[in-house]
Formats: C-alpha cells, structure tokens, sequence
C-alpha cells in the first residue's frame, strides 16, 4: 500500500485515554489505517482514577484482555458498587449497587413493592438488603456472576479498583503489539489548514512535523487540539458541581479490602477510599471556595484509616465539557473533552464510550458532517446524564452543618433534574432511557439513600396480597443472606485468581 493510501490518525497523549484509544483502534481499524501516538513524559499524566465502572470488561474484552493477567498487573480488586457515607445526614450509609434490587424482572421494579409496605407502615428492612451485590459488599464476599435463568447470582456485575499508573504502560504494550507507534515529544505548535480550518500536523519541541488525517486529542485537561487550537468554547458546569480541586494521598492498608469503593462526605465536598492489593487510594474532593488547601490536606490526613506512604498531591479541575467533542477533523477523549469529579467513576467510561461511537462513525478520508453531529450527539447525551446524577448527590440531602452543604441544597437545579426529581417524588418512578449509564437501579439507590422517599408507588404493587408480599420478600432476604454467607471472602478470591505481579 502506497502512503498515499494510507489514512494516518494521530494521537496526541499517553494517559489513559491515548493508550486506551490507541490500543483499540490499532485492534479493530484495518490495516490501511496508521495509530501515532505522541506523549510526553516530562508532562506526565494525572494518575488517579483508580475506581471503574462495569463497562469496562466489555472493553478489556474486545482488546482480548485476559482479567486475571490484567488484574495481577494493575494490583486489582473487585468492585461491586460504591458506599455512600454521610450523604443524606451524618451517620447515613446507602450502597450504590452494579446490580438489582430484588430479581430485577417483572412488569414493576422491586422498589415499589417496598415503598409499598413503608407507606402502610410495615417498617421492612433497608432496600439494600435486597440486593445481592450489597449485601456481598456488605460482607465483604465475591465471586463473578452466574447466568443460571433466575438465580439471584445473575442479578449483579462488577468493575475493577485498580493502579491507575500502571494501566497506561499496560494498554501501550498492547497497543505497540497490534502497531500502534509512540514518539516521545512535547507538541509545541499546531499547523491548521488555512482554508479548511482542519488541522494538518502537529510539531514537536525536537522540530519534527507530524502530519494527520484524524487527530485524536487526549492531552487531558490543558486540550491541547480542541480546546487551544481549535478554540472550542467550554461549558462550564461549575455553578452545580463546585468541586474543583483535589488532595490525593495513598496509604497503608490497615482495615479491610473492601470490594467496594468508599464515598464519604466532608464539610466541603467528599472523601474517596479505593482498597487496591498493595495499598488504599485516598482523596478529599473539594471547593476552593468553602476549604483552603491546607485545611483539606490537614482534614484528609486526620481521616485516613492507614499509615500514609505519601504527602497529599493537589490537582486543579473545573466540571464542565467543551461544546463538542469532534470539531473539523480533531476528536478528543478524555479530560480533553470534559470533566466530571470521580464521584461516581465515570471518567474512564467516559473515554470508552468516546472510543466506541469513534469505531461505529470512523470516518474515511472525508468526514461527512453527519458523523460528526452523531458523535457530538452521543457524547453530549452521556456528558449531561451523568451531571445530572452527580448534581443529585449534593443536592438531595438534609446536611445544614456547613456553608458548602447549605449551598448545594438550596441552589438551583438544572430543569432535566428538576423533572427527574418531581416524577420520582410523586409515584417513585425513574425516568427510562436507551442511552446513558445510570438505569433504574442506580437512581433509586441514591434516592432513596439519600431520603428521597415517593409520596406514592407503581399501583400494580398493590396486586400481591400483603401476606404473599410479605413471605415473599422475607425469602428473598434469607436466600440473598445463605448465598453471601457461601461466598469466599474478597481477598481470598483475589488471592487464588489474580494475586498482584511480584515484579510488577
Ligand atoms: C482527582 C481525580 C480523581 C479521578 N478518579 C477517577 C476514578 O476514580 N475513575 C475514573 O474513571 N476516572 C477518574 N479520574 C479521571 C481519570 O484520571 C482520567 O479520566 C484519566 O486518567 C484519563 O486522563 P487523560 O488520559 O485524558 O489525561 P492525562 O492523564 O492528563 O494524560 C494527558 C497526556 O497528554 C500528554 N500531553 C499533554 N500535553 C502535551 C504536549 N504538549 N505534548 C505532548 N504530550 C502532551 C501528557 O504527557 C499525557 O501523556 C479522576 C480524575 C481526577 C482529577
């Protein structure tokens, strides 16, 4: 094949969005399509980003990953949700499942049947007790999912905890296997066609040129293609998310592995305990406008559950995303395209989603406009889901102890929200989507942690008798108990399945 002939995309960045991207279109684009990868180490990438959702077995999987092998290298564990500490008052604790409640089948979802006995003053148990995945977290249990038809086993999935250094060089060894080629370089200019406006190459402080068809800009937050060079606007989200900085500080683990990731509410924003095999990642989340850095620092340090084996490391963010994310010929993944603070780790899922609409809209040598939009279209959608949901957790809740609190409870909410919100307060019902991450399960499991109780419930839960009703969830209950109780603990799992690489 000529170089004539050849389509030549160019990636700028080796975090974890350049390398994932790297890895999967060097997997799945044909062979006339060439993968450059340009990074630079005295850069660097952010490094944190420790918790995952379970979307992204999906992905290891097309990248013929094997999860134990992965796992071992990244010093990996399990996650089957995240535990909400303090959100709805001090003393509160939900788990937010990757799961059901109840089988998850049937005409009415299992939360109503429950509201149901609270609104004839039944008092039942917390809905987390019928969840398989919580109540395995609960106990600290873990075996993969089954798919038996029926069995509570098949009702939950699971993500991953893992060392966010180490999955980078992981995915570039991949990548540079399938023929994905990396430079080392700082890019220090950007040439733009001047009557297209599409880029035409980057230059690299060393002087060399490199030409493209497609750019891919994964420089994180300083979006470098996007947002420098092609001067796309950023919406910026901050009014609603105030989070915009935070300290993070590994330790020592002392306390148990859990196979889940810890969300803990502070006085100015949030707490983020993620147990790996050779250590705890921990970070206090916060607005600059209600904590100094110093006063977070020092308040993460007090709250550790281990021996710190590092000083606290700041980083700067704004929540927000650039307008579009595939502007003329550049696309960019990752936290060049936006961000949204890790509250519920949706960072790198983020980037899968990007990776997988750039596969199904891969452009040939033209881009056609209409491929563009639908790509706009997709990542705009998923951006302002997932907002939404975040913005949920600060604002449904009673804290009053502080000034960052107050405001997140009283400010104004954004009228997709607003909606979502009033339709669950009235009836319980959970707005029903084809597209986005978060379905029904997880919104009910942060409403309802976080004191959000429906005034009402699906009608047809009133069909079962109040005996049946009864018995019938007290079986459930006992068989989620019995199966958990048979489960092998967390860390032992890990320790005969993927036990982290001594020389890694
Ligand atoms: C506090 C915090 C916690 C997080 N926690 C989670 C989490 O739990 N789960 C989750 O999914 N996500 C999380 N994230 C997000 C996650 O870290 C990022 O989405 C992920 O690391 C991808 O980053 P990136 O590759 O886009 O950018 P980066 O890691 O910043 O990589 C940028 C790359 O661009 C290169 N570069 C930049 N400028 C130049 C230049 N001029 N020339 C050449 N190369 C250049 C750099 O060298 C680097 O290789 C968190 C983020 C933060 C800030």
């Amino acid at each position: 094949m000529s170089e004539a002939q050849r389509q030549r995309i160019v990636i700028v960045g080796g975090g974890t969005s350049g390398w994932m991207t790297a890895a999967a279109l060097a997997k799945m684009l044909p062979r006339h399509c060439s993968i450059h990868l340009v990074e630079s180490e005295a850069i660097g990438i952010v490094g944190v980003g420790e918790a995952t959702l379970p979307h992204i077995r999906a992905f290891n999987e097309r990248l013929g990953i094997r999860e134990a092998d992965f796992m071992s290298w990244t010093r990996a564990t399990f996650k089957l949700g995240i535990e909400f500490r303090d959100w709805g008052r001090i003393g509160d604790s939900y788990v937010h499942p990757f799961g059901t409640f109840g089988r998850g089948q049937g005409e009415v979802d299992f939360h109503h049947y429950w509201a149901r006995l609270v609104h004839a003053g039944a008092n039942p148990p917390p809905l987390e007790q019928f969840s398989m995945a919580c109540t395995m977290a609960r106990t600290g249990k873990f075996v993969p999912p089954t798919t038996e038809p029926g069995k509570m086993t098949t009702t939950f999935g699971y993500a991953y905890q893992f060392d966010a250094v180490m999955f980078a060089p992981y995915l570039r060894a991949l990548a540079e296997g399938l023929g994905a080629v990396r430079t080392e370089g700082k890019v220090v200019d950007v040439e733009l066609d001047g009557e297209s406006g599409d880029i035409r190459a980057i230059k690299l402080d060393g002087g060399q040129r490199i030409e493209g068809d497609l750019f891919v800009d994964c420089s994180g937050f300083r979006s470098l293609l996007l947002g420098e060079a092609l001067q796309e606007p950023f919406q910026d989200w901050s009014r609603w998310l105030p989070a915009d900085r935070a300290a993070a500080m590994p330790c020592r683990t002392e306390t148990a592995v859990t196979p889940y990731t810890s969300a803990i509410a502070m006085p100015a924003g949030w707490r983020w305990r993620i147990p790996l095999q050779h250590r705890t990642g921990n970070g206090y989340v916060y607005s600059s406008d209600f904590v100094s850095d110093d006063q977070a620092a020092a308040a993460l340090v007090g709250a550790v559950e281990g021996e710190p084996i590092a000083q606290p490391r700041f980083l700067r963010f704004k929540a927000g995303r650039r307008e579009r994310s595939w502007v003329r010929n550049c696309v960019a993944i990752g936290l060049a395209s936006g961000f949204l603070e890790p509250l519920e780790s949706t960072s790198i899922y983020l980037v899968q989603q990007a990776i997988t609409a750039l596969l199904e809209l891969f452009p040939g040598r033209e881009i056609v406009p209409s491929d563009r939009d639908e790509f706009n279209r997709v990542i705009d959608l998923e951006y302002d889901r997932i907002r939404d949901f975040l913005i949920l957790h600060y604002h449904a809740t009673e804290r009053d102890d502080s000034d960052f609190w107050n405001y997140v409870r009283t400010m104004p909410i954004p009228d997709s929200l607003a909606e979502k919100m009033e339709l669950f307060r009235r009836r319980g019902r959970v707005v029903k989507y084809r597209e986005g991450v978060f379905l029904d399960a997880s919104w009910v499991a942060v409403y309802l942690g976080q004191r959000v109780l429906p005034a009402g419930y699906d009608q047809r839960a009133d069909l079962p008798s109040a005996d049946s009703l009864a018995r019938g969830m007290d079986q459930l209950r006992a068989e989620i108990t019995e199966l958990a109780r048979d489960m092998p603990d967390h860390l032992r799992f890990i320790e005969g399945y993927c036990p982290m690489a001594k020389a890694a």
